[in-house]
């Protein structure tokens, strides 16, 4: 596939998040799609392709809809009003030096109601249309998510992280905040501070010492 090809479904019948958690893929009523890219960039720099990802969702979202204000919750969700409406999941295929290509999985849920969710994502799970307060043109916000992914991503391969580090913390619901990190090892408790250049968030504990997280279930603490 060449650099930029983009795949979409109209449904999935194995859609899936990390660590082969399922992803509901109601038919017709979201954006379930792979983007294929192949930046000249070294494999260490995949990972910040999710946060390039959020960030080029919750811009397309901003300039698209009025009536809700999205987050992203670290490292690959982006939510309304506390609820989960987007999931990213990078993936990778490299040398050891060279990306080869890089596959960007995005789920947007757009136009479901609320009985269109499973029961068990009924309390988590929210959709555009459920929060905008009406139905959305699938075809246009695609066409915007898309726009938007190739100006982040070229911003970020040609002028580094600097300008989506600023605006991932800008939208970011989990900077600031207190939370439970639970890692494969450990359970980290403290002050979300900031991303790094690598996307690794950096968690200020009770002792002052900050712990850098490279990946983990987050729980926001009251
Ligand atoms: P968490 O949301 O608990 O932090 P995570 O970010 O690791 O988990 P992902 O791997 O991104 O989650 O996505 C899988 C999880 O998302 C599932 O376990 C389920 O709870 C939830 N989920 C599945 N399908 C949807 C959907 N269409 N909309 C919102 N949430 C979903």
């Amino acid at each position: 596939a060449p650099d930029g090809t983009v795949v979409i479904a109209e449904h999935q019948t194995a859609g899936r998040g990390r660590m082969m958690r399922e992803w509901e893929s109601t038919e017709g009523q979201g954006i379930w799609m792979t983007v294929i890219i192949r930046p000249d960039v070294a494999p260490h720099q995949a990972p910040q392709f999710t946060l390039v990802t959020a960030v080029a969702i919750v811009e397309a979202m901003k300039s698209s809809f009025k009536n809700f204000t999205p987050e992203i919750k670290w490292p690959n969700d982006i939510l309304i009003n506390g609820k989960k409406t987007t999931g990213i999941l990078t993936e990778m295929v490299a040398e050891a030096d060279r990306i080869q290509a890089l596959l960007i999985g995005i789920g947007i849920n757009v136009n479901q109601k609320i009985d269109d969710f499973p029961e068990q994502l009924q309390t988590i799970a929210t959709s555009i249309a459920i929060e905008e307060g009406e139905p959305i043109e699938r075809v246009h916000f695609v066409a915007n998510v898309l726009e938007s992914l190739e100006k982040y991503s070229d911003e970020y391969v040609k002028n580094g992280f600097g300008q989506i580090k600023q605006l991932w913390e800008q939208s970011s619901g989990t900077i600031g905040k207190r939370v439970k990190a639970t890692t494969l090892r450990e359970v980290v408790e403290g002050e979300a501070v900031s991303i790094t250049e690598s996307g690794v968030l950096e968690i200020r504990q009770a002792n002052g010492e900050i712990k850098g997280i490279y990946s983990a279930d987050i729980e926001l603490l009251p």
